[in-house]
């Protein structure tokens, strides 16, 4: 192409992949809004801009998510910085923040999210709730570096590095919400998630392996009549509600998402 490429050219080029992800990798290479992409599509760009576009689409048809591509994914009303230390906040996730802003008030509470990864979480529910106090932990220091990143600006959230829980005080949670890894090894989802860190996907036993060991730390880190609030996979439902009652968890509530999946589950230890 010539430096006479025009937006709309540039647009047509593998058509296979989504419309809105050539869009918003052309708006992220010309450090445009997508709907400046549209607006424009009879302008023309220069040939920089057409061979670090072109880049972007081969990555993104080999596989790459877009979201690593433009460095960012929107979650709940923020846009978080994320990398391939990290997973990519899905829209079922936002369950979990729906969920824990309805189940205490904006009151002096600690919540503590574990396995916080980019932060999407633990930093959407402290810009909610400006009352709370945010504890966020992960395992992976350099998933922890986003988070942090992630979290500038925000007040009331501090950061730990540790396995789950280990670094937290005990009966001092009034709520910990969770979306641990929780595939089975071997499912045949993992074959388009490659480019996410295994480490936050999968978890032996049939992917409960990581949600049991929550449980049974949540026991000791909740206060009294604290909530436990967990992000499952679309087969665990009947496997959780057992853990958490021979876990002495009452007050069991499901939820589903957007696909009427069972994704997620509350329950207090009362
Ligand atoms: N919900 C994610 C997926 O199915 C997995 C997230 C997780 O393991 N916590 O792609």
């Amino acid at each position: 192409m010539t430096a006479e490429t025009k937006i709309h050219e540039l647009l047509a080029l593998e058509p296979d992949t989504p419309l809105i992800e050539r869009q918003l990798i052309l708006a992220h290479v010309l450090n445009k809004t997508r709907s400046w992409v549209i607006a424009h599509d009879l302008d023309s760009v220069r040939d920089a801009t057409y061979s670090a576009y072109k880049e972007r689409l081969t990555r993104c048809k080999q596989g790459e998510p877009v979201a690593y591509i433009l460095g960012y994914k929107d979650f709940w009303r923020h846009r978080f910085a994320v990398n391939a230390a990290t997973l990519i906040p899905r829209p079922e996730t936002e369950i979990l923040v729906e969920a824990a802003l309805a189940i205490l008030p904006n009151e002096p509470n600690t919540i503590l999210d574990l396995g916080t990864g980019s932060g999407a979480i633990a930093i959407s529910l402290a810009n909610e709730r400006p009352a709370w106090y945010v504890v966020a932990s992960d395992f992976s220091a350099d998933a922890l570096a986003v988070a942090k990143r992630n979290a500038k600006g925000t007040k009331k959230i501090t950061f730990f590095q540790g396995d789950w829980g280990k670094a937290i005080k005990p009966n001092s949670v009034q709520l910990i919400v969770c979306n641990p890894p929780y595939i089975e090894p071997g499912d045949e989802h993992l074959a388009e998630l490659t480019f996410e860190p295994s480490s936050a996907l999968i978890s032996p036993c049939k992917g409960l392996h990581d949600l049991h060991k929550v449980i049974k730390e949540a026991h000791d880190l909740l206060s009294d009549g604290g909530t436990l609030l967990l992000e499952h996979g679309y087969n665990q439902q009947d496997a959780l509600l057992e853990l958490l009652q021979n876990n002495n968890f009452n007050h069991i509530q499901t939820y589903i998402d957007l696909n009427q999946t069972p994704r997620a589950i509350s329950a207090k230890l009362i």
